[in-house]
Formats: structure tokens, C-alpha cells, sequence
């Protein structure tokens, strides 16, 4: 059998789960959406259909003051109960289990009602929160209690109750953000006494056959957060409050240390969870950063915990216990951690979805039925979007014939790939390329599409999915062999000096200064990430936080932009900040307001503010953006043929993956 671990059932007393895998909470946006619960129930259908044994939901207030938006979700009426009875039966009928997660944003809180245990206002919430009264504390426990009535009411099989992530629950936990004075603050009992009155509560009014998850903060990574003794101490107490399951928290969103984007190494907290596996008894939950079903079955299999929760996993594939249990690992879809459509999206408001699966949470809307008219399609470039296009259109049942005039399919990810803490993307290729296979396209590598293959070839309709060509600058001396492009720095063609200025500071520009910076990728050494992130392992530390290692430079990098907006502006929403804390670990110099004047002998000479300077670099390297490739558009479309663009060929400016994979599916949903 395969992932025995993983796959064998865990017994609850009261119910069993039928495998070891949790979908964990993920805010969709779809909660908030008008006709939005039809939607979410498709999208936990597919995911429960696809094997997994438990979901938890998107996080739910149990008050009005508790919800992170003034329009998030709460469930604290019972006319709010009809609309999740459609999660929870098409979860049972697939045989899945759910969970419902109570939420309370406490200072998180993105409105002027927020509340905390101290009128502390948190770094990333510009609104102040009100100390809660005593009455305000008792009514909110009666208040939890009442929503995870209403939870067993509407079909659940449990709630989680949020902890971690420094939401309301652990603000009252730690001193970092509890400053009370009564039962509520002071001694370790007094500010564990809010999370244990609300699992009384529930308990009581659930009684003993309902599932109650603890979502526990087992390393906090903040200054003054829990340390380890206190931790135990918490998990000891909700378990003798009746917790069924601890779930592992990561981190305070406030936290500078990153716990989930596509740079931390695989499972990197496991060992939290294993740490108090040897304290509790009641079944504990490995999180973060855990995204195949190898990686799984160990933490299983080692010991390190009884379940694993992977929450966007679950995005990028719906089918992904079913693939391991079949033994097609090598055919699913991977969450490579970039957090670009979900998290990046949730945090601006918007639907999430996947970049590298658009269907998620899309699925009642994008889909990709058998075409009644098949078609004979040419596809130039085997990029992102020219393989998602490909795919999707195959699956269609057009028949489609794959051109790509390099030796191998990926595209810009094969750049992206080889930067320190992007290793992920090779998934995404791999994931391709298998699909590719099964879908019957039809590849033809090391093969440029022409106007005569497109008539010798009798196609119907032609798809450009060329991709971008790094924009050249035409300023004095940069025809020098030292002035090189990104693209010839990653394909290794060029020898680059100890000291470099790279021109653009995009997601580019970043990412090549990273790639110079440092030789070796963190990513693939825990144990040097560990010491480059200040993260004690030892947990001698409250927090789990200890000094980061210094870092010395292996080479002398500037990085510039002409805006003088802040370096790094357009970068993810929730992955920039590690991007720009990465360059000033390796001490790279960031220089904004830059009018770039000519290279010679002596360097790059450049102006700021009217100022000029000299940066004495051995290289220069072109970050500058990008052009559309559009050198066969003229020639194709003169074919008589119905051409379409997508991708970097379309719109260079807003070159990234998301876009192109999402417009190649669309595409195909169509054509
Ligand atoms: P970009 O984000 O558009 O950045 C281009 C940079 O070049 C900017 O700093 C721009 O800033 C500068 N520039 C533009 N025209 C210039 C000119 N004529 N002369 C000098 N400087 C010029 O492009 P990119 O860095 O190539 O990234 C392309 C896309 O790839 C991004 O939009 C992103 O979606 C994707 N990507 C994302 C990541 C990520 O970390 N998420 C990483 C890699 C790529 P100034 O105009 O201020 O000089
Ligand atoms: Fe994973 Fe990126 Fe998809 Fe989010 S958008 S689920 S991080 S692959």
C-alpha cells in the first residue's frame, strides 16, 4: 500500500478519520461572496471527493467585533445555519469529515470595533484595539460556544478553535500583547484562562461526541512570546479541557520570520510538533511548508505527529490523496509556495485562487468539458502559458500539437527555478510535462512553429505563447561585454565579477541579486535556514527567537530602480517583505531616484538627484523589464488562421505566471 502512514485511519473514540490528512483553513474569499456557499461547496467537495480525511474551513467570528473584515464571515444566528449544511453534506457524502475554524481577529481586526486583551495596536493593523472589559471576555467565551453550537446544528463534525497566529486567543496568551492586571493577565494560568474557558464552554454545550481542534501556537516568533515550558503547559490543560486533536501554529502574522512562502525548507516545524509529541497524549498536527505526500508520510511515520494539515496543497490539487494512494504522485499538481493567488490575494481582498491550478475555487465557473468541435491546434513556446493551454485544450479532446524551440518545456521557469528558495518551480515543470503525456499533446521540442509547418500541418487555429525578451538599454557602453542580461547571467554563459549593479529592482531584479548573493540556497539546508532566520531549535529562547547568524557577503551587489518609491513595491503582497529582508541579510546596497548615464573603463556612472556617481562594478547586469516576443505574430496571422496571444506575448509588462497559466486555461475553456 502506499503512504501506509498517511493513509491508515486515526482513531478518535467517538469517530474515526480515514486517513491522516487535514485540509487545513484557508479563507477563500468566497465566504463573503453573494451565492458564494454554492461555490464553496463544490470547491470542498472536489477536495473531499478527492480523499482527503478531514477539511477544516476558512476561519469564522463568533461576533461582530471578532470578524478581520467588517463583511467577513461569522455564524453566531441560527438563520445562518442552512447555507454551510451545503459544505457539510456534500463533504459527508464524499465520505470527509469537517470542521468548522472560530475565528476571532482580535487586534488583527481590520476595523475600528477591534478588541485585544491590552489596547495594544498590532504592527500590521492600523486600527488601535479597545481592552476587553471582563463582561466583554465572558460574553465572547458565551459567544464561541454558541457558533460551535450552531457549527454541530449545521452538520460539522468539529471546530477548530484558532489559537495561534496572533489572533485574539494568543494575544491573551503571551505578555507581548497582554498587559491586564486581573484573572485575565499576570501569571501564566491567568492569561491561558480565556482559551480554556471558551473550550469549557464549547465542551459543555457540544457534549462529548464532537470534534474540538486547538489550533496551539507552539512557536510564536515574536519577542516576549510563549516560551517552551509555557507551551506544555497550555497543551497539558487543553487537554484535560477535553481538546480532541492540537493543530501546530506557526508564527504571528506580525512575525519577520517567514513560516509558509516557497523559501522556507520543506517541513521546517516539524520538529515543534514532534518536541510536544512526547508531553500530550491526544493526537497532534504537523503544519507548514508540508506539500507531497512523501514529505507526509514521514512526519507520520517518524513519529514527529499523528496528522499532517496542508491547507494550499489543497488548492493546487484536489485530487492529491487519491494520486498518492494510487501511487501517482508524480502526477500531482504541487503548491510551490508562492502564495501569488491565494494568500497575496486574500490579504488584498480578492477571490484566492491558484497560480498553478486556476481552477481552484473557480470550480463552478471554469471548466473544461469535451468540445463537440475538435480542433487541430498549433501552440508556439512551451512556457507556462503555452503548457497550460496545451493541457487543457487536449483534455478538451482538440488536437493539439506543441511547439518549443529550446530543448526543453518551462519556459521563464526555468530561470525562476534555479534562484536560492525557488527550487519548488521545478514541480510545476514536472507537473507539466506528465500532463503533457497523459493529455496526448503532441511536443515537438527543439522546433520553431513556422508559417510553413502551419500549412504543411493543415491546422485550424494558431496559439502564440512565445513569451518576453529582457528589454536592452541603449545608453553609452552598455554594448560592453561586461553590460549582460539576467538570461545570460542564468544560462550560465557569462563570468560575473565580485562586484555587480543590476538595472531594475522587479521581481527580477530581486531575484538576481539573491541568485549572486548566495551560492549556496538556504532552502535546501534547514539547518543553515535555522541560523539565517535567528530560529532557536534549541526553543531555549521565549518565542523560539534567537540572533540571526551574520552573513558575509560574497560579493558587493547594488541594486537600483529610477522610481523612488520604495525598493520592492510591486513584489507579492505577503512574500516582498522576505525578499527585501533576504537582500539586507546579504548587506546588498539598494539605491532608488537612479538616472543611469553610461558604462565605461571605470564602472557604471549614474545620477541621483542631479548628483553624479560612480559605482566601480566589474558587471552590469539588465533587470529592466521585459518586451513581448512578438517577432511570428505578423508572419502567423498572414496565415489566414485564427491566432490568439497569451502569456508574456500578449501583455509583457504584466509578465508572471499567474496570469499566463490562468489565461492559457481560460483560452482552452473556449476554444
Ligand atoms: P518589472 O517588475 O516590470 O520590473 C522592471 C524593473 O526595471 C523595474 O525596477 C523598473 O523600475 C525597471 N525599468 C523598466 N524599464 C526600464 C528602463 N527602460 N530603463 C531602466 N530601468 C527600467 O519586471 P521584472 O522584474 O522583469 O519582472 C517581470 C514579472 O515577473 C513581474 O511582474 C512578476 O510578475 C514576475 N516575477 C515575479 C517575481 C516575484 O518575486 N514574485 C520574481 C520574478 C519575476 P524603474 O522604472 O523604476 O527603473
Ligand atoms: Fe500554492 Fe502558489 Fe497555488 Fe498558493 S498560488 S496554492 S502558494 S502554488
Amino acid at each position: 500500500m502506499a503512504y501506509p502512514h498517511l493513509l491508515a485511519p486515526l482513531d478518535l473514540g467517538f469517530t474515526q478519520l480515514k486517513n491522516r490528512v487535514l485540509m487545513g483553513s484557508m479563507h477563500t474569499g468566497l465566504e463573503e461572496e453573494k451565492n458564494g456557499f454554492d461555490k464553496l461547496a463544490q470547491f470542498y467537495k472536489e477536495r473531499a471527493e478527492g480523499g482527503v480525511g478531514m477539511i477544516v474551513t476558512g476561519g469564522v467570528a463568533p461576533n461582530f467585533r471578532g470578524r478581520l473584515t467588517p463583511g467577513a464571515c461569522q455564524l453566531s444566528f441560527p438563520w445562518q445555519v442552512a447555507k454551510h449544511r451545503k459544505m457539510t453534506d456534500v463533504v459527508h457524502q464524499a465520505g470527509a469529515k469537517i470542521c468548522l475554524q472560530i475565528l476571532h481577529s482580535g487586534r488583527y481586526g481590520y476595523h475600528p470595533f477591534s478588541v485585544s486583551a491590552s489596547d495594544i495596536k498590532s504592527p500590521i493593523s492600523p486600527f488601535k484595539p479597545r481592552a476587553m472589559s471582563l463582561r466583554q471576555i465572558k460574553k465572547t467565551v458565551k459567544d464561541y460556544a454558541a457558533s460551535a453550537l450552531l457549527a454541530r446544528k449545521a452538520g460539522y463534525d468539529g471546530v477548530e478553535v484558532m489559537g495561534s497566529e496572533g489572533y485574539l486567543i494568543n494575544q491573551f496568551i503571551c505578555t507581548h500583547s497582554n498587559q491586564r492586571q486581573d484573572e485575565y493577565g499576570g501569571s501564566l494560568e491567568n492569561r491561558c484562562r480565556f482559551a480554556l474557558d471558551i473550550i469549557n464552554a464549547i465542551r459543555a454545550k457540544v457534549g462529548t461526541e464532537f470534534i474540538i481542534i486547538f489550533r496551539l501556537s507552539m512557536l510564536d516568533l515574536i519577542e516576549k512570546g510563549s516560551t517552551w515550558d509555557e507551551v506544555v503547559q497550555l497543551a497539558k490543560w487543553l487537554e484535560e479541557a477535553g481538546v480532541t486533536i492540537i493543530n501546530t501554529g506557526i508564527g504571528w502574522h506580525e512575525a519577520r520570520i517567514p513560516t509558509i512562502v516557497t523559501s522556507v525548507p520543506r517541513a521546517a516545524f516539524a520538529w515543534v510538533t514532534e518536541k510536544l509529541k512526547k508531553e500530550v497524549s491526544i493526537p497532534l498536527i504537523a503544519t507548514n511548508r508540508i506539500n507531497t505526500p512523501d514529505i507526509a508520510e514521514n512526519i507520520i511515520a517518524s513519529g514527529q505527529a499523528d496528522m499532517v494539515s496542508m491547507a494550499r496543497p489543497f488548492l493546487a490539487e484536489p485530487q492529491f490523496v487519491n494520486k498518492a494512494a494510487n501511487n501517482e504522485a508524480h502526477l500531482i499538481n504541487t503548491c510551490i509556495g508562492c502564495n501569488q493567488a491565494c494568500l497575496d490575494h486574500t490579504f488584498s481582498l480578492k477571490r484566492a485562487t491558484c497560480l498553478v491550478n486556476p481552477r481552484a475555487c473557480y470550480e463552478t465557473e471554469l471548466n473544461f468539458g469535451q468540445t463537440p468541435r475538435p480542433k487541430r491546434i498549433a501552440v508556439m513556446g512551451a512556457g507556462p502559458a503555452g503548457m497550460a493551454f496545451s493541457v487543457y485544450a487536449a483534455k478538451r479532446g482538440h488536437d493539439v500539437v506543441l511547439y518549443e524551440a529550446k530543448s526543453e518545456v518551462g519556459g521563464q521557469f526555468n530561470f525562476a527555478r534555479q534562484v536560492p528558495g525557488k527550487e519548488e518551480f521545478d514541480e510545476t515543470i514536472r507537473y507539466f510535462l506528465n500532463q503533457i503525456e497523459l493529455a496526448n499533446v503532441d511536443l515537438r521540442l527543439n522546433t520553431r512553429l513556422t508559417p510553413d509547418i502551419i500549412e504543411k500541418e493543415q491546422f485550424d487555429e494558431v496559439v502564440i505563447a512565445a513569451g518576453v525578451i529582457p528589454r536592452a538599454l541603449d545608453l553609452p557602453g552598455f554594448d560592453d561585454a561586461k553590460v549582460v542580461n539576467y538570461q545570460q547571467v542564468l544560462n550560465k554563459e557569462v563570468e560575473i565579477g565580485n562586484k555587480v549593479a543590476l538595472i531594475g529592482a522587479g521581481g527580477i531584479g530581486f531575484d538576481m541579486a539573491h541568485y549572486l548573493a548566495e551560492q549556496h540556497s538556504s532552502t535546501i539546508d534547514p539547518q543553515q535556514w535555522y541560523k539565517q532566520w535567528g530560529i532557536d531549535t534549541q526553543y531555549q529562547h521565549a518565542g523560539g527567537l534567537m540572533p540571526a547568524e551574520q552573513h558575509q557577503p560574497e560579493r558587493e551587489i547594488t541594486l537600483m530602480q529610477r522610481k523612488s518609491s520604495k525598493m520592492g513595491k510591486g513584489l507579492g503582497k505577503t512574500s516582498g517583505w522576505v525578499h527585501r529582508s533576504v537582500l539586507k541579510q546579504h548587506q546588498v546596497n539598494m539605491l532608488t531616484g537612479v538616472s543611469y548615464i553610461k558604462f565605461d573603463e571605470q564602472g557604471l556612472h549614474i545620477e541621483i538627484e542631479g548628483k553624479p556617481q560612480l559605482l566601480e562594478v566589474d558587471n552590469v547586469v539588465l533587470c529592466a523589464g521585459q518586451e513581448s516576443n512578438r517577432e511570428w505574430v505578423d508572419a502567423m496571422q498572414k496565415t489566414g488562421l485564427p491566432v490568439h496571444l497569451i502569456g508574456g506575448v500578449d501583455v509583457a509588462a504584466e509578465l508572471d505566471a499567474k496570469r499566463a497559466i490562468r489565461q492559457g486555461a481560460i483560452l482552452a475553456s473556449e476554444i
